[in-house]
C-alpha cells in the first residue's frame, strides 16, 4: 500500500497556523489535484476534487472511498481514500525555514496524485492574534492589513508536493 502525504508551504508574512477553515481534518474542505494513471501514465486533464464527507462505495464492495475513477485512456480503475489525523497547521517558524507541513494523507490505488491546487476556505492567524477566515488562495496570494499588529499580513509563494509514504 502506498500513501501520498500532501505537504504544503508558503511565505507567511506576520501570519501563522495556515490550515483549512475547519482544521486539518475539515470534513467540508475540498482538495483539488490531478491524477496520473499508474498503468499508462496519462494525467487527467481536469482536476479532481475530494472532500472528507463525500464518499462513494468502493468498486470491490469493501466499504467506502472518496473517489472512484476510470482512466480515460486505458480504462484502468482506481480509487482515492483520505486518511485523517496526519495534518498539522503550517506555522510561521516552519514557513520561515522553508519547511513543509503535512496536510492530508491519501491512499491512492491505481493512480498517483499530482499538481495540488490551493483553493478557498483557508484560515490563518496573525502573529498579533487577529484571525483571518475563509481565505481564498485560488489566486495564489492573500494580503490584508492587521490593525492589531499594525503591519501588513500576506500569504504568497504557495508550494505543495506529495510525499510517498510506504
Ligand atoms: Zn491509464
Amino acid at each position: 500500500m502506498v500513501n501520498y502525504l500532501l505537504m504544503i508551504t508558503a511565505e507567511l508574512e506576520n501570519l501563522t497556523d495556515l490550515q483549512p477553515q475547519g482544521g486539518c481534518d475539515d470534513p467540508n474542505f475540498s482538495y483539488y489535484f490531478k491524477l496520473k494513471c499508474g498503468n499508462c501514465g496519462e494525467v487527467t486533464q481536469k482536476e479532481t476534487c475530494v472532500t472528507l464527507n463525500e464518499t462513494v462505495p468502493s468498486a470491490k464492495g469493501k466499504g467506502e472511498t472518496h473517489l472512484s475513477q476510470k482512466c480515460k485512456f486505458c480504462s484502468r480503475e482506481g480509487t482515492v481514500s483520505m486518511i485523517t489525523g496526519r495534518g498539522r497547521p503550517l506555522t510561521h517558524e516552519q514557513a520561515e525555514a522553508g519547511k513543509y507541513a503535512p496536510l492530508m494523507s491519501f491512499d491512492c490505488r491505481g493512480f498517483e496524485p499530482v499538481g495540488f491546487s490551493f483553493g478557498s476556505s483557508w484560515k490563518a492567524e496573525s502573529l498579533a492574534g487577529t484571525k483571518y477566515n475563509d481565505i481564498d488562495l485560488s489566486g495564489g496570494e492573500f494580503a490584508e492589513y492587521d490593525e492589531k499588529g499594525e503591519c501588513p499580513v500576506m500569504i504568497s509563494n504557495l508550494r505543495a508536493k506529495f510525499d510517498v509514504v510506504k
